[in-house]
């Protein structure tokens, strides 16, 4: 449902709840926010309100990290429960996404999947695209690639953002029938479902087109199409007040 990513000098647990909680308004059952940190990935995920997330980073608090990825979920595929929430995470646990929409091949890429040895921890279609990502990306080590490797399997509606703890400084997102928005700040990128989550740090934004990818760094980012041809970038300044 709402969706926040970032790259920067801040901390991005931070950024990225402060953000989910600008997205609220939407409405949502679950939430939950990974960060790389330390040369790992470390994520939690509760379902209910951003508070119950709040108390179980207070209870477990995560490594400080400037890189991230938050997530307030509308349950469409599994019941709105822990393991469900998202991000979602690779077996290794490097990599972590999150996703609005309804993958609607989800079903045989799941089949695919488990005879491939994944061992799936949740209910959600949304899943397997942190397992394909995985395979994609070690077998390309570029993570962007990965993704666009991915989307071109996946059918339906899909805003996703990624990060993997073998790519530390680098946030990458896609979308398809369903918006994403990317934050170009100085030093430091968002990616978001809505420019409300990053108002409050830039007003530059770039609107991502249909059947793109983009790849977020601290300085700078690069949108391609699914097919990896660089894709015109729709720059506009948000004047509205948030
Ligand atoms: N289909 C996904 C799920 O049920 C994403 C839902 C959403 O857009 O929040 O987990």
């Amino acid at each position: 449902c709402g969706i926040v990513g970032y790259v920067g000098g801040q901390s991005a647990l931070d950024v990225v709840l402060a953000g989910l909680k600008r997205l609220e308004y939407r409405g949502y059952d679950s939430a939950g926010v990974a960060v790389l940190a330390d040369g790992g990935l470390a994520a939690a995920k509760k379902a209910g309100k951003l508070a119950n997330l709040e108390k179980e980073l207070a209870d477990r608090p995560l490594p400080t990290g400037g890189t991230g990825i938050g997530h307030t979920r509308w349950a469409t595929h599994g019941g709105p429960t822990d393991a469900n929430a998202h991000p979602h995470l690779d077996n290794a646990g490097r990599v972590s996404v999150v996703h609005n929409g309804i993958i609607e091949n989800f079903a045989a890429l799941r089949a695919e999947l488990a005879e491939r040895g994944h061992e799936l921890a949740s209910e959600t279609d949304t899943e397997v695209v942190a397992h394909l990502l995985a395979e994609s990306f070690s077998s390309c080590g570029d993570l962007a690639e990965a993704m666009r490797q991915v989307c071109r399997r996946l059918e339906g509606a899909f805003t996703l953002v990624a990060v993997h703890a073998d790519a530390p400084d680098v946030v990458v997102g896609a979308r398809r029938n369903s918006p994403l928005v990317v934050g170009v700040g100085e030093d430091e990128a968002f990616l978001a479902s809505d420019v409300a989550a990053f108002i409050a740090h830039t007003r530059e934004a770039i609107e991502l087109g249909q059947d793109q990818v983009v790849e977020a760094r601290r300085d700078g980012v690069t949108v391609t199409d699914f097919e990896g041809a660089p894709a015109d970038v729709r720059a506009y300044h948000v004047d509205w007040d948030a």
